[in-house]
């Protein structure tokens, strides 16, 4: 039996819900939201699907869900207005997220907390840390949106099915996020080497605007149709199913890293291989000199955003 509790039923919480019941991902999805009748109404509305998907229990629920699900999965909170950073929502979120994690552990002690809420690398350290939760339990969602980005962008480039390309998004999720092309490659044959070949030369400049296609994509639909939803609902929904499915697939999630170049302590994406245990490892991906630097100073914006008082607190986080 498989569980998973939605906290937050917004556009990205209910959409999520929808990716996972088309999926066939988890038997039993709750719907958990400060609106209560937004939770209720989303879950009926998705209710209606029955017909047409493979049998799925879908409820609204409170915190007492918690006590038997396999992972929690917090979409709460403000989202970006337009023009918004997330780093912009560090402090309306992080009084959300701590309500929400200590709600959550007062059901459990074994549970997955997977974290969408942004700004997601500072929110997953905020969860970790309240919860007391081994960090392998709590991670965020990250870069896995990102990546998907940049292969989209990257394929569409270069005429091939992304999904025959490989190539990662490191760092914040967010404006200084790094997207690697050091190691990026098609079907094993390196960018270098496959542009080396193409008639359609790259240069620098066209791997840049590339980049920074990839950082603003956000931006651009957050000031067209107001939200993101889509495509971070089946980021998370292929992060479910590989540790529901014990899948040790290798994905981009916010993790604690713990002495990586020189970081330690901080939650930034890092290729992450995720199983029914959640992060079982973090893989050692080599980076060229200057994506390192972009990387570090990455980690510093992170680290800067982080609140005093979690950072300096235990686990007994004080009142914010
Ligand atoms: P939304 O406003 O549509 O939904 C947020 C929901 O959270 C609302 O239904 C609200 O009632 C609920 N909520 C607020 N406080 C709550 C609390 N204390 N307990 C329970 N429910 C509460 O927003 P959205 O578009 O769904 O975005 C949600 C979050 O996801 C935002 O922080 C957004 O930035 C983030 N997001 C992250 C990514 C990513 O890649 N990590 C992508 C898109 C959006």
């Amino acid at each position: 039996m498989s569980k998973v509790v939605i906290v937050g039923a917004g556009l990205v919480g209910s959409t999520i819900a929808y990716a996972l019941m088309l999926g066939g991902t988890a038997k039993e999805i709750v719907l958990l939201d400060r609106i209560e009748e937004k939770a209720r109404t989303e879950a009926m509305d998705l209710n209606h699907c029955a017909s047409f998907v493979r049998p799925v229990r879908i409820k609204s629920g409170g915190y007492e869900e918690c006590s038997n699900a396999d992972i929690v999965i917090v979409t709460a909170g403000a989202p970006q207005k337009p023009g918004q950073t997330r780093l912009e929502l560090v402090d309306i979120n992080t009084r959300i997220i701590k309500q929400i994690v200590e709600s959550t552990m007062a059901y459990t002690k074994e549970i997955i907390l997977l974290i969408v809420t942004n700004p997601v690398d500072v929110m997953s350290y905020i969860a970790w840390k309240i919860s007391g939760l081994p960090s392998s339990k709590v991670f965020g969602s990250g870069t896995v949106l990102d990546t998907s980005r940049f292969r989209h962008i990257l394929s569409s480039r270069c005429q091939l099915d992304p999904r025959n390309m490989h190539a990662y998004v490191v760092g914040e999720h967010g404006d200084s996020e790094v997207p690697l092309w050091s190691t990026a490659n098609v079907a094993g044959v390196s960018m270098d080497i496959f542009c080396a070949d193409c008639h359609d030369l790259c240069s620098q400049e066209g791997r840049d605007e590339i980049s920074y296609q990839v950082r603003r994509s956000a931006y651009e639909i957050i000031e067209g149709k107001g939200a993101t939803y889509f495509a971070i609902s089946l980021a998370v929904q292929r992060i479910v199913e590989s540790i529901l499915r014990d899948e040790h697939s290798v994905l981009t999630v916010s993790t604690l890293l713990e002495n990586v170049y020189g970081i330690d302590k901080l939650y930034l994406s890092f290729p992450c291989v995720l199983g029914r245990n959640g992060v079982e490892r973090v893989l050692p991906l080599e980076m060229s000199p200057d994506e390192e630097e972009q990387f570090l100073r990455s980690a510093q914006v992170v680290e800067e955003s982080i609140p005093s008082q979690i950072k300096m607190a235990g686990n007994n986080v004080p009142a914010m």
